[in-house]
């Protein structure tokens, strides 16, 4: 016989209160439970009926890059950069927007978006699809922004959870795979130098090419190490029938994917590319959003994910559900950013082909401790929501 509807919806709390509270204790959810207000599930820390508000504030920060960061079109020293937090009822979630000079976005452009966004009049930070929906569709563009509000929205309700996200998700953080990490265009002296640097603590890199000199930077790498290599040409290749005799050469050399062999507009010579190519090709530049993916099908073997470019974690996680309905392969990657960004990313990586989530380790001044790589591999922090323990440097 079927179970009356209301018994049912008993029946189904009581089930994720008990999933809720047996996993409390590693990450104190029993103190936020104490503090509960209105609790609609036990174990959960959600205020629907008390004075409590959302409140973000923001503070401009300017990342500073350990080497001077060259790829096949620009070379800088800082990344501009915004740190957001959301305060609610004695909980603080963090996000950030990191605005490398290709987005089209600054710290005017964040700081003035931020300003729009009233989340005051939300009470319950547990309605995120509401929330995003409406930050979304306060501009049409401001992904950096908007992922600011979104990681720091999201930090902020997997702390009253009480759970990380890879946790809400369902993911295996023992999945999490390599991150490569990244060197830039240079010469061969300073090359030779960041791969000895490096060699030693990853298990992949990335080199950027698609200046002249792709196969000197390749070489000079293969004098010190043979560890596998992505490539990431950034649309710097003009002409796709030297780009695919490059990419055979490169495959004969360990390299084992390249992103973005051509100009994003060359559609159908990335797609040329992509049908002979002996290596997976991976959007970069041609994929910001959700709303892009189908126009690049076919055209790439994959689609690098970036929470600056896709708004943040909510559009993130759906733009891998998609690209696997359509058989494409996914990476996870981002800008320069401190910690907070990475490790919002590496929540998702457990599901990823390849993780690029080294943005944190390309500067000086990080802000939280969070993400970490271990022998090369991505390590996901035991802590709620994206994982962070803030440095004490942090003042909004
Ligand atoms: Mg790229």
């Amino acid at each position: 016989m079927a179970i009356k509807r209301r018994e049912f919806l008993k029946t189904a709390g009581s089930a994720i209160a008990g999933a809720a509270v047996g996993s409390a204790v590693s990450f104190g959810i029993a103190e936020a439970k104490k503090r509960t207000v209105g609790s609609t599930f036990e174990g959960y820390h959600v205020n629907t009926n008390g004075p409590a508000r959302m409140k973000l504030s923001f503070e401009p920060y300017e990342l500073q890059l350990r080497h001077t960061f060259t790829v096949a079109s620009y070379s800088r020293t800082t990344t501009p950069d915004v740190q957001v937090r959301i305060e609610y009822d004695g909980f603080t979630g963090y996000g950030e927007a990191s605005m490398p000079p290709y987005l089209g976005q600054s710290v005017e452009s964040v700081t003035a978006f931020l300003r729009k966004v009233d989340l005051e009049q939300f009470r319950d930070p547990f309605r995120i699809d509401d929330i995003l929906t409406y930050v979304d569709g306060l501009s049409e563009g401001d992904s950096a922004a908007k992922a600011a509000v979104d990681i720091a929205l999201h930090d902020l309700v997997g702390k009253l959870m009480g759970q990380p996200w890879y946790r809400i998700w369902g993911l295996d953080p023992g999945k999490a795979p390599d991150t490569t990490f990244t060197i830039g265009i240079d010469t061969p002296d300073v090359v030779r130098e960041k791969t000895r640097e490096c060699a030693d603590r990853f298990n992949i890199l990335k080199v950027k090419v698609g200046l002249d000199n792709d196969k000197e930077m390749i070489e000079t790498i293969r004098e010190i190490t043979n560890l596998p290599i992505a490539v990431d040409a950034n649309q710097g290749w003009k002409d796709k029938d030297k780009a695919l005799e490059m990419i055979h050469w490169l495959a004969e050399h360990g390299v084992v994917m390249v992103e973005q062999p051509m100009p994003k507009e060359m559609l159908d010579e990335n797609a040329w590319i992509t049908e002979n190519s002996p290596l997976p090709v991976f959007a970069d530049e041609a994929i910001q959003r959700l709303r892009d993916i189908p126009s690049i099908k076919g055209a790439y073997s994959g689609i690098n994910i970036k929470l600056m470019k896709c708004t943040g974690m909510r559009e993130a996680w759906k733009m891998v559900s998609y690209a696997r309905t359509e058989g494409m392969k996914v990476m996870i990657g981002c800008m320069t950013e401190t910690s907070c960004g990475v490790s919002a990313a590496a929540q998702l990586s457990p599901v990823v082909d390849f993780a690029d989530l080294d943005g944190n380790l390309l500067i000086s001044n990080d802000l939280f401790e969070g993400m970490t790589v271990v022998n090369g591999r991505i390590t996901l922090p035991d802590r709620p929501g994206i994982g962070l323990k803030p440095l004490g440097k942090l003042e909004i």
